[in-house]
């Protein structure tokens, strides 16, 4: 099934919650940022859409189960943060002064991933690299 035949399956399935799968999905996809379930709450209430948070969890966790979304875990951090699936490896820069995530398309590691499939005949699967830091405005604030 193609993504886009998912998202509309998802969308149309369970008319109850539509409005709010549909403003998460349009919300998400715009952006590369990746944005909290108490963020995503806070920007539907400024487009005046009134929803409790725990339903915000509710459909935020049917859209990581469909794919839709991906769900992401920072070290340090006990909120989880949402991005859209674009099915893209990537990493990410997170900044330890404002707590902005900025996702990175590069990966350096798919020649060592190689090397130490064939020398260890160990069966990689993934991995995840995070660098942790201070963005551009955050580092002209610590001078
Ligand atoms: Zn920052
Ligand atoms: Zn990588």
């Amino acid at each position: 099934m193609t993504k886009e035949r998912m998202v509309n399956r998802i969308i149309g399935a369970g008319l109850k919650n539509t409005k709010y799968r549909v403003n998460i999905i349009e919300m998400l996809s715009k952006t590369d940022e990746l944005v909290s379930a108490q963020e995503i709450y806070n920007r539907l209430l400024k487009k005046s859409i009134f929803i409790n948070l725990s339903t915000v969890y509710r459909t935020l966790d049917i859209l990581v189960d469909n794919k839709i979304l991906n769900r992401v875990t920072i070290e340090g951090e006990k909120q989880s943060f949402y991005e859209y699936n674009r099915d893209i490896h990537h990493h990410f820069l997170i900044c330890r002064g404002c707590n902005k995530i900025i996702p990175i398309y590069d990966c350096p590691l798919e020649d060592y991933e190689q090397k130490l499939k064939s020398e260890s005949g160990f069966v990689i699967t993934g991995h995840r690299v995070e660098f942790y830091g201070y963005c551009d405005e955050c580092r002209k604030n610590l001078i």
